[in-house]
């Protein structure tokens, strides 16, 4: 291939206070926010897969002034749309763009893993380059072999995408190298491989994507590693990966994926509600045994140029902690709106905590509540929380 790939058009007009994950990302790369320019934060990326998610991450924005970024997967988009993904699409963009229109930040959705290799995903990739304001196309992994796709594969595959993508606005995510472990039917690998820097920079200059997601040690879903163990992650492949890509174009972004940072207070509260339960031996044992992310590492990663970062199972995992917080303290309200209030205002809190943790806030505007106040707790309520630190 040597004719040079699309550059993402920047012109495009997109709904009102939508934007792309790019443009979203390169701000928090070059660390503004509002008209000055400090230290370098990240964007994390939400992996929604209800109204609840798109709810609850809504607020958590408009309280911290922060960049929005929604992220879809194909299951989530299916489970929009009862069973059809390209259906799920239009409900999911509608929702956002209709509370994006009210919104006081910016907001960009964009389609986690879409997959370019099958017949099924690539509708979903197409579709969505249509609907959303960005797109991940990986083809890191050959879903039928179950191997690493050759780099020639993968770089023709995820060219067609910037091919159609980047003259509409829509940025593209690539992901080079394959991420081990399950986070749902998107991703499900057992083996994980580095991202070779050589590699890296054939990848990027004959694709042209400006986010990628090398692997450097993160894994999918909550079971990254055992019991009482560390994720150790590839911190100096990070850097030296930056540099291959900052000479290229430093408008790439990198992308870190299995990057949850669990939060112990959720899995202890999650086992005092389990313990609550008639016999609860085997889920508490899986709740203690979930290992996450240091957040320390995740910091060495954004420091090295990982700008948006991938958070779905530490929010989950807050949402189900809440619901059986809820089911323990009442199962008779029957008014289903109370458990979903519940559900929905920890996961709030959850997607709060992320973004403070990322640096991601007074972007739009000054923060509404004093983060340094701000605290994570599900044995509160929402609003008790804010009552301590709103401004
Ligand atoms: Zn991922």
């Amino acid at each position: 291939m040597n004719n040079t790939p699309p550059k993402l058009n920047l012109s495009r007009r997109f709904p009102d206070n939508m934007t792309t994950a790019h443009s979203l990302i390169i701000k928090a790369k070059n660390g503004e926010k509002g008209n000055a320019k400090g230290q370098r934060y990240a964007i994390p990326a939400f992996n929604v897969t209800t109204v609840q998610g798109i709810n609850a991450a809504f607020t958590a924005f408009e309280l911290l002034g922060s960049s929005g970024l929604l992220a879809f997967s194909n299951s989530a988009l299916k489970h929009f749309g009862g069973g059809d993904p390209v259906f799920g699409l239009e409900i999911a963009t509608a929702y956002v763009e209709q509370k994006a229109k009210r919104s006081s930040v910016q907001i960009a959705t964009h389609l986690d893993h879409g997959d370019y290799t099958s017949e099924g995903g690539r509708k979903v990739v197409q579709a969505s380059v249509q609907m959303l304001t960005s797109v991940m196309a990986d083809n890191s992994t050959d879903k039928i072999s179950k191997t690493g796709m050759p780099l020639e594969k993968n770089i023709e595959l995820t060219r067609e995408v910037v091919d159609m993508a980047h003259p509409l606005g829509i940025s593209v995510e690539g992901e080079l190298g394959v991420l081990a472990g399950e986070e749902d039917e998107d991703t499900k690998s057992e083996f994980s491989t580095y991202t070779n820097p050589a590699e890296l920079e054939k990848f990027l200059r004959e694709t042209g994507v400006l986010m990628i997601a090398p692997t450097i040690g993160t894994m999918h879903g909550p079971n990254k590693g055992k019991p009482g163990t560390k994720v150790r992650l590839n911190i100096k492949l990070a850097h030296e990966l930056l540099k291959v890509a900052n000479r290229i174009d430093d408008n790439i972004i990198f992308v870190a994926h299995g990057a949850s940072t669990l939060y112990p207070d959720v899995v202890k509260y999650a086992v005092a509600q389990i313990d609550k339960m008639s016999d609860p031996s085997s889920v508490r044992q899986k709740w203690l045994d979930f290992v996450g992310t240091d957040w320390e590492q995740i910091q060495g990663l954004i420091e090295a140029g990982f700008c948006k970062i991938n958070t779905d199972t530490e929010n989950r995992q807050t949402f189900l902690s809440a619901l059986l917080g809820s089911l323990t303290t009442s199962s008779a309200k029957i008014d289903i709106r109370w458990y979903d209030n519940v559900c929905t205002n920890a996961l709030t809190q959850s997607y709060i905590q992320k973004l403070i943790m990322a640096g991601d806030y007074g972007v739009w505007h000054k923060t509404k509540l004093d983060v340094a106040k701000f605290k994570f707790d599900l044995n509160a309520s929402l609003k008790d929380i804010l009552k301590v630190c709103l401004i």
